[in-house]
């Protein structure tokens, strides 16, 4: 039988890393097996599902590159897949059900639960429904029904009974049905609860495996029990282990970042995202840390994914994010960088006349751009730029940080051009010399102005004497690129108007 596994997210907020992790580990189960990747929307909670969170999953697991085989937009044999359609299928199993006597309506109002829940909280045993409406006759449902009398639906629950099943990650785990009770299936004959939409729609979808959080578990023997009532086949299931902040607690928001949207504009990769989270979920069983999905989907084995909770760690995902970024293609770290720059107001778009303005993230986008005091940069500049610098980039924003001084005219600090006790006629001297060379060099290439630079810097006998000055006048930082790269990529005009710009305050 072909492995279907599902991803049912409700849209109720932003997709959290937790949820991708979960989407993560199907996609991987699956595409291992050869199987199918199903993305079902749960959306049947209307009060608390919003569009904009929909698109938001959408958008960021298609940005994750988890492509999902049926699912909305992709419509397949199961579908409609988002719950909200389904309401026709329900409303079938719900009567199904209630014709096989499975299921009762209860008319018990809001109160008179509320008070039997006390009373059991009282007596220190776990709350549950007493089955006070199970017994009534058919006439008298049928009276209190055309009365006009309230009721939702609930699955009857045999008392004596457990339910056992065998998780993939935790083994053997056992329920007791005596603490269940008959639970409510379905607000009415049309609008199903969460646990029951859930078990028809995994049956309907021809799911095998069931790989959730585990803070679904305790629904698995509500759905189990569901499931047999109606006689689908049993399902395999598999509970993942939540993702905790550094305190243990359940990831949250007020740790700071949760979603993935939010990480992304931040400036992380989602290979680096995928990377990260798969290892907070599952271990190759030795000490690689570096992988692509690619590479997962060849892999990944249930078998190793880990037992308990993994501490989300943002210190190991900037590492990972760094190795990412050293290994990502010029071209796209390029035109990922770029949106960075502009949002910091370092860069203008020059759009020409038929160009749309680049999306963040947009990739390939080969227009020209200009800097606030009018400097224009090419896409092939902006490339070298980025790549002088991308072993130092964390994230993608740090680019506004590590590299502003390409962009802007800087502020030179007469203490910052100082190498170690040099004095300032020294100083005045050693960038003389540099407006000299680079004044004289007839062909601007990077291997020329290297060359001319260090020949220069060879007849000190502290080469600082002249490097130091050069670079501190052209970057404006303590930190930058190396001083031939930064002359060289500024070109003539800019890198000499710097270094006379650093002569003045010497003067
Ligand atoms: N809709 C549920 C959620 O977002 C997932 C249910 C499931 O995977 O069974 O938590």
């Amino acid at each position: 039988m072909k492995t279907r596994v599902r991803f049912a997210p409700s849209p109720t907020g932003s997709f959290h890393v937790g949820s991708a992790k979960i989407a993560l580990i199907n996609y991987l189960f699956a595409r291992k097996r050869e199987g199918d990747f199903i993305l079902r929307i749960e959306d049947t909670d209307k009060e608390r599902s919003v569009k904009k969170y929909e698109e938001n999953i959408l958008e960021n697991l298609s940005w994750l590159g988890l492509e999902y085989d049926e699912g909305p937009e992709k419509e397949g044999k199961f579908g409609p897949y988002r719950q909200s359609r389904r309401g026709e299928t329900y409303k079938k199993y719900i009567n199904k059900l209630m014709e096989t006597e499975k299921a009762y309506p209860c008319f018990c109002s809001r109160e008179e639960l509320e008070k039997e829940r006390e009373k059991a909280i009282e007596k220190g045993e776990a709350p549950k429904y007493s089955g006070k409406c199970r017994d009534l006759t058919p006439e008298e449902r049928k009276k209190r029904i055309e009365n006009g009398e309230k009721f939702v639906i609930r699955l009857k629950v045999k008392d004596e009974d457990k339910i056992e099943f065998e998780d993939m990650i935790r083994g053997k785990v056992t329920f007791e049905l005596r603490e269940i009770g008959d639970f409510v299936l379905a607000k009415d004959e049309k609008t199903p609860l969460y646990n029951l939409a859930c078990a028809i729609d995994d049956h309907e979808m021809k799911i095998t495996h069931v790989i959730r959080g585990e803070d679904h578990i305790s629904n698995t023997p509500k759905q189990i029990l569901i499931g047999r009532s109606l006689n689908f086949e049993e399902l395999k299931y598999g509970h993942l282990p939540l993702i905790l902040a550094p305190d243990k607690s359940k990831l949250s928001k007020r740790h700071g970042a949760v979603s993935v949207s939010e990480y992304r504009e931040e400036g992380f990769l989602p290979e680096s995202l995928i990377n990260f989270l798969v290892l907070l979920g599952w271990s190759p069983g030795d000490n690689r840390e570096f992988f692509t999905l690619d590479k997962l989907e060849r892999e990944f084995s249930m078998k190793r994914c880990k037992k308990s909770g993994a501490v989300f760690n943002e210190k190991k995902l900037l590492h990972i994010n760094t190795l990412h970024i050293k290994s990502t293609e010029i071209e796209r770290l390029t035109s990922l960088c770029i949106p960075y720059l502009i949002r910091e107001n370092l860069l203008n778009p020059r759009y020409e006349s038929d160009q749309y303005p680049p999306a963040m993230g947009a990739r390939g986008i080969k227009t020209s751009y200009e800097s606030r005091d009018g400097r224009i940069f090419s896409f092939e500049l902006l490339k070298k730029i980025i790549d002088e610098h991308k072993d130092r980039m964390k994230k993608l924003s740090e680019i506004t940080e590590i590299a502003d001084y390409f962009f802007k005219s800087i502020e030179i600090d007469i203490d910052l051009l100082r190498w170690k006790k040099m004095k300032n006629d020294e100083l005045a001297d050693s960038i003389d010399k540099s407006i000299n060379i680079l004044s004289n060099i007839k062909n601007w290439e990077k291997e020329e102005v290297e060359k001319a630079l260090l020949e220069e810097a060879n007849r000190y006998d502290d080469r600082g004497k002249f490097l130091w000055p050069l670079r501190a006048a052209l970057s404006g930082k303590d930190e930058s690129a190396g001083p031939f790269e930064i002359a060289y990529l500024l070109g003539p005009k800019e890198a000499i108007g710097r270094l006379k710009k650093a002569k003045k305050i010497l003067l």
